[in-house]
């Protein structure tokens, strides 16, 4: 089996939104948790999405973990790798998304890198090189005050300038709506007056299926999901590889039991607990005994064993906002965060041993716990829940072949969990 496209995405759920859209359009996707092993197995697939968490991290360290990702994706037989960023740039002047660029593309041999991360779909376009959210600059958006990357410059050419060595040149829309021709021209004419990595503008998902095109000339590139879009339909519109549904596969029943657990406290995710409780046994933990001790993860697992033989059950810690309040207040927020992932993690361990095959986490963090616990080096991504919520088929060894769904808070609908069950068979 050839890869026809790997991909180094520097945070979790931004990988997970890229393997989804490349599944979404045509390639079947595998995720992996970190740098895979080298004896992980992988189906049949056409690409692969190494998650790192590298956006926030020292840059000398995002490299390393960058450059094995791509080390790994290279040795599989992978000719194009995107470099796959926040799609508001996220990064400060010391990196990370510059230094890595430059480390994967000594690698490479390329003499000029792509860089866009345009993603009209949620309202990110770029213009004369200038990054928009909606309908303001980047740095009038929310991202001006984001805690960690605070982004006070929309001209992605002076950002991405004080983050590399490389001289950083434009593609502008004027060409990149000639097509992949014009696009392919333009770069050999910055390469040839020394430039090393191009800005290019993107507004609709016609300009990054042309921009995907030319991409896929080079060894790398770098940007958002937008950017995956168009080198899937790239890669399937020139025929490189057959497109398809991208998820039969990773949708077959798995059989076994099923359970939903509960740690995201979002108003979207107690809606949806609510609307469990009318079709499925539903058991509400107390958040200070979790902070206490393992007894109430034991009390959890002993309910499960009465109800799981019946039909699926949800555990769920969420409360309101004040209840959550108080219980930060008497604990400390990271200490009572920390201590219910965990039991939500030592819950789903105590599941699968009991036969639970398929298993839904509502939380971002809740979801991480579980995954890291349960040992899952990567997943299948599968049809889509709700928007940005695909089933995930695990592979490798740990839960070999289960299958889940990981939403964050806010995302599904109000009868989310009935739905996730019913693709989930
Ligand atoms: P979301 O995706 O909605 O942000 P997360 O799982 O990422 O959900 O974050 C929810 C956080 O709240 C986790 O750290 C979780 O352990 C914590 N938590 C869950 N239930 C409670 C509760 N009842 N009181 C306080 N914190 C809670």
């Amino acid at each position: 089996m050839t890869l026809a496209l790997g991909c180094i995405a520097d945070d979790y759920t931004g990988a997970s939104d890229l393997a989804n859209t490349l599944t979404r359009n045509g390639l079947r996707t595998v995720q992996t948790i970190g740098v895979p092993r080298d004896d992980l197995a992988l189906p049949d697939v056409d690409a692969v999405v190494v998650s790192l968490k590298s956006r926030s991290i020292a840059a000398a360290d995002a490299v390393a973990k960058s450059r094995a990702a791509d080390q790994w994706l290279r040795s599989r037989g992978v000719r194009h790798v995107l470099f796959k960023i926040c799609s508001t740039f996220d990064s400060t002047d010391a990196g990370n998304i510059g230094p890595v660029m430059d480390a994967l593309q000594a690698d490479s041999g390329d003499a000029i890198v792509l860089v866009t991360p345009a993603f009209p779909g949620t309202a990110r376009t770029v213009y004369q090189g200038n990054l928009f959210v909606g309908a303001v600059p980047l740095n009038e958006s929310p991202l001006k005050d984001h805690p960690l990357n605070p982004m006070h410059d929309a001209n992605l050419i002076r950002v991405l300038g004080r983050q590399s060595k490389s001289p950083i040149g434009l593609v502008d829309l004027a060409s990149v709506a000639q097509g992949a021709e014009a696009i392919r021209a333009r770069l050999a004419k910055l390469a040839a007056d020394g430039v090393r990595a191009a800005i290019i503008d993107a507004v609709f998902d016609r300009n990054l299926e042309m921009i995907g095109l030319a991409a896929l000339d080079h060894r790398l590139s770098v940007g958002a999901s937008g950017l995956g879009l168009g080198l899937a339909r790239g890669l399937v519109g020139s025929g490189l590889i057959a497109a398809t549904t991208g998820s039969e596969n990773a949708g077959a029943p798995v059989g076994g039991l099923a359970a939903c657990l509960a740690g995201s406290c979002s108003q979207a995710t107690l809606g949806q607990i609510a609307a469990a409780e009318r079709i499925m046994p539903v058991l509400k933990l107390d958040p200070d005994k979790i902070v206490a001790g393992a007894d109430e993860v034991q009390r959890a697992l002993d309910w499960a064993g009465e109800h799981l033989a019946k039909g699926p059950i949800l555990i769920a810690s969420s409360s309101t906002p004040e209840q959550v309040a108080a219980v930060q207040a008497r604990h400390g927020r990271d200490a009572a965060g920390h201590a219910i992932e965990q039991a939500m993690a030592t819950l789903s361990e105590g599941l699968v041993r009991t036969g639970v095959r398929r298993l839904v986490v509502a939380g971002g963090e809740t979801s991480g716990a579980v995954v890291d616990r349960l040992g899952i080096p990567g997943f299948l991504v599968g049809p889509e829940i709700a928007p940005g919520v695909p089933v995930l088929r695990a592979v490798g060894a740990g839960g070999d072949g289960m299958l889940l769904a990981l939403k964050s808070g806010n995302f599904g609908g109000p009868g989310f969990f009935e739905d996730a069950l019913r693709l989930m068979r």
